[in-house]
């Protein structure tokens, strides 16, 4: 039926005694056009002006005597013609989104124009509709997906629906980056465009050429390969493994075994026990934290409050989406949040993300970041989080150092490079929370930038408690092929006798010290997992950051005493990060 006609619903009722009859349905507006008529064994309801919010809704007709309750429920098709609900400003997290949402019934097609060509979709340029969510209404949300939009790109983007009642379109000007330089300009139409105006007559992009433009370009190519050249020749030489260039399980394959005989030794064993036993025998010697927060009673939040919006990232439990939640506080209708879903809900998974729910719903300080509930009704099962817009640490690091223009097209960042009395203030606030969760005798285990998140006006918060082993998977350090362990972050006796502590935080927050004033490198990132474990069991320290003061670095040191004991705590390390940020080194101590 379609939107602004009537319908009858009629319910037929019989039972002993004669049942209480009435129908629920949907609150769709402030004066819904719903009547209401009932007879000796009917219940009819008139909607005369159905809307189109009434789709996916259900309308159930209820009786119920002393015998027991009965119910029908109906659901209506409204069609509708498609309508562009909102197509926003490009967001940048990892790529490039330009956010959508469309609506319509029948489900709108979607297409692009870039100014005035067809965009031609391809891996750097897509739609993705985010349709695997339950849906509780028509609308759908999505992006417009640029991997490595360039000043190229910039320019107006028109979102074009259709259906089998009515079309709508909207254009929004995206910029994605300045001019680099003055040759460039003009040289090249966006690459994922293919030009429909040659029969229209209307304005053609035109191609000059730019002979010096183009040379400093080919030189700029040049030099690029000569310099990963000479990188490749290098790496190979060192036998060092790159990051990026390099599958996790190929690392982890080959390093597998001295991960099994550092179990043996670690625990006393004999090499013809199996593997599985060794494994729990070294489980059983994991301090664990207290189960204090067992059966804490954890909010739940109807899915049909949460709107999906766009992707986020991705951890080891699933995706990591924004959405929009309503009724989540009662001084405001809706906010943003991120929604962590979880993508295999096997028997143990929800375990522990039942446990993860209590945790986070005990904890609750400034600097850990806010957990709101969980959504359970239906699959799949989500966490939500208060959103951090710049997502995490480490990638916010990377991306205001040195090579922050190379890395962001020279337009992410609200921040230029960091710089010291930032980078301070950052440390204080991990240390912040390291120093509740230390209070709260709750051992992270797992304290790394990658773990943290930054929200506006440089506000640092911890924010992950062991989820994020996907993404960051060269990090890890994966032993007898299940548990995987973050070597680099963690001390001696951890890596020796998987020992746990407060103590063990604290040297990991020395290495996180280290991973600010290097702007995210990965500690020891010039040595193999078998190697750094071999530097950190043997009392080799990281070395000093280039930009790092001689205050700050006396900082690290406390941290990485070998005798747990010795190592300066939390709140004393919070303090002296504190007195830092007042009273900033001089410049002169970086330098030295
Ligand atoms: P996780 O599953 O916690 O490892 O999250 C995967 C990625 O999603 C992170 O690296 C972040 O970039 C992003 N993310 C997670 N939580 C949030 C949040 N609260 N706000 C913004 N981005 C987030």
């Amino acid at each position: 039926m379609g939107e602004g006609e009537g319908v009858n619903l009629t319910c037929h009722i019989t039972g002993e005694p004669r049942p209480v009859v009435d129908w629920d349905v949907p609150q769709v507006g402030p004066d819904p056009p719903i009547v209401i008529k009932k007879s000796e064994s009917d219940i009819t309801l008139q909607i005369t002006n159905v809307s189109s919010s009434y789709n996916l809704r259900n309308i159930t007709c209820r009786a119920e005597n002393e015998a027991g309750m009965g119910e029908a429920v109906a659901q209506l098709n409204v069609t509708f013609p498609a309508v562009i609900r909102e197509l926003g400003q490009a967001v940048k997290h990892y790529q490039w989104c330009i956010p959508f949402s469309v609506d319509g019934n029948p489900t709108p097609s979607i297409r692009w124009r870039i100014g005035n060509s067809e965009l031609r979709e391809t891996s750097d340029v897509y739609t993705r509709l985010f349709t695997e969510w339950v849906r509780t209404s028509t609308i759908v949300h999505g992006c417009l997906y640029l991997n490595t939009p360039t000043h190229f790109s910039n320019g107006n983007y028109t979102l074009l629906v259709a259906n089998a009642l009515g079309t709508a379109s909207c254009t929004t000007y995206q910029h994605f980056m300045d001019i680099p330089d003055e040759h460039f300009r003009e040289e090249e139409p966006f690459h994922g465009t293919k030009d429909t105006n040659d029969t229209e007559g209307g304005p053609v992009e035109t191609t000059e050429e730019h002979p010096v433009g183009i040379s400093v370009a080919v030189v700029l190519a040049v030099c690029a390969c000569i310099f990963l050249s000479v990188m490749l020749v290098i790496l190979n030489k060192c036998g060092r493994r790159s990051k990026f260039s390099i599958k996790r399980s190929v690392v982890l394959a080959q390093e597998d075994d001295l991960a099994m005989s550092l179990q043996f030794m670690d625990v006393g064993g004999s090499p013809h026990s199996s593997a599985d036993s060794k494994l729990e025998a070294l489980k059983s010697s994991f301090v664990e934290n207290p189960q204090y927060f067992c059966n804490t009673a954890v909010r739940h939040i109807k899915r049909r409050d949460i709107l999906l919006k766009w992707e986020l990232g991705e951890g080891a439990f699933g995706k990591v989406f924004l959405a929009e939640c309503h009724n989540l506080t009662p001084t405001q209708e809706k906010m943003l949040v991120a929604v962590k879903t979880l993508k295999e809900a096997t028997e143990n998974a929800r375990l522990d993300f039942q446990r993860e729910a209590e945790l986070l719903t005990v904890l609750q300080h400034e600097h850990i970041v806010k957990f709101y509930g969980v959504c359970t009704d239906g699959e799949p099962l989500i966490m939500l989080f208060e959103y951090m817009k710049h997502g995490d640490l480490n990638r916010f690091l990377r991306s205001h150092g040195p090579d922050a223009k190379i890395l962001d097209n020279g337009n992410g960042p609200s921040f230029g490079q960091l710089n010291l009395s930032e980078m301070l203030q950052i440390a204080t606030q991990i240390a912040s929370g390291m120093v509740y969760l230390a209070s709260q005798h709750f051992v992270h285990r797992d304290l790394a930038t990658r773990n943290c998140l930054v929200g506006h006006s440089l506000v640092v918060k911890i924010g992950d408690f062991g989820m994020s082993r996907d993404i960051y998977s060269t990090d890890y350090y994966r032993v007898g092929g299940r548990t995987m362990l973050p070597i680099r972050w963690m001390p001696p006796e951890s890596i020796l006798y998987r020992k746990f502590t407060t103590e063990s935080d604290i040297w990991s927050f020395g290495v996180v010290l280290w991973e600010i004033f290097t702007y995210g490198k990965q500690p020891w990132y010039q040595l193999s997992n078998t190697e750094a474990i071999e530097c950190i069991t043997q009392g080799r320290e990281l070395e000093r950051p280039r930009t790092c003061p001689s205050e700050v670095y006396d900082i690290m040191q406390s941290c990485w005493q070998r005798e747990p004991q010795q190592r300066q705590n939390m709140k004393d390390i919070h303090s002296r990060l504190q007195a830092l940020v007042k009273a900033p080194p001089v410049y002169l101590a970086i330098l030295s």
